[in-house]
């Protein structure tokens, strides 16, 4: 058993099948990647996952425990952690005071925006985040304003503040959209080590082999909302219907 269960998950948005009979399992502890042509019905799944969608039908277990019709605070809660494929920071804020937020969360079990304003009197989540932001490499950043970040940075404050919550699962909607190489780079790097240093899964969605290939253990390919098979990379590498279908071979 895997510690995500998708059984016979489809979803149609009015005539359209964009998912249909997905299954899925996700080994713990292990680095899944879920690879598919545009308008395979990755994104959908992974809202499936997170309670931003409910399938039609099918089951999602997390853990041994359902998590459909489940709000997704309380997924989060459940300890799913999502990167979304836009990063989804405060660019107004500075780069501590973004980590803070999801420290909050984790403490009380929600954030309110004015808790930012007695910064003195917050001392344990102070501490919290600049540890977090420490084990990102970003301590000398913690000043700046995340709008001023690189975008590789952005994705680093990201990928640290869902960390921040001890997620079990981590999902990553294509982490590396839109980068430069080195930035690309630098992400996988920061998650090949958060993957040695903590008991984690990530499962990632990821339009480019050089990431899939550097990070993945399992690679499901989906096409047309239909898993057309599930294998190591190298078995992946060479399949003739992945050449086909996704390779444009
Ligand atoms: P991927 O992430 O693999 O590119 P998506 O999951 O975003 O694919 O989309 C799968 C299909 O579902 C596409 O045809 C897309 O246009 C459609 N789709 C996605 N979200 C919605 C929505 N909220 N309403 C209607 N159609 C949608
Ligand atoms: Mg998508």
């Amino acid at each position: 058993m895997g510690i995500l269960e998708v059984k016979n998950v489809s979803k149609n948005f009015g005539g359209l099948k964009a998912l249909s009979d997905v299954n899925l399992s996700v080994a713990e502890n292990t680095v899944h990647a879920i690879i598919g042509p545009n308008g395979a019905g990755k994104s959908t799944l992974l809202n499936c996952l997170v309670g931003k969608l409910i399938p039609d039908t099918g089951s999602v277990m997390f853990d041994g425990q359902s998590v459909l019709g489940r709000h997704p605070y309380e997924i989060n809660q459940m300890g799913i952690s999502r990167v979304f494929q836009t990063p989804e920071i405060f660019g107004d804020l500075t780069v501590l005071e973004n980590m803070m937020i999801p420290c909050f969360a984790k403490r009380d079990g929600a954030f309110e925006m004015n808790a930012l304003a007695p910064v003195g009197k917050q001392r344990d989540i102070v501490d919290r985040a600049e540890h977090m932001l420490d084990d990102m490499n970003m301590s000398d950043k913690r000043h700046m304003h995340a709008a001023a970040l690189s975008r590789g940075d952005k994705r680093r404050l990201e990928i640290g503040m869902c960390l921040s919550q001890e997620p079990r699962l981590l999902l990553l909607d294509e982490p590396t959209a839109g980068m430069a190489r080195a930035d690309t780079n630098n992400t996988i790097d920061l998650l090949k080590e958060i993957k040695e240093d903590r008991d984690i899964t990530i499962a990632i969605i990821e339009h480019d082999m050089h990431v899939v290939f550097s990070l993945a253990e399992r690679i499901t390919v989906l096409a047309q909302g239909t898993p057309l098979v599930e294998d190591t990379p190298e078995n992946i590498k060479g399949h003739p219907k992945v050449r086909e279908a996704y390779l444009g071979e």
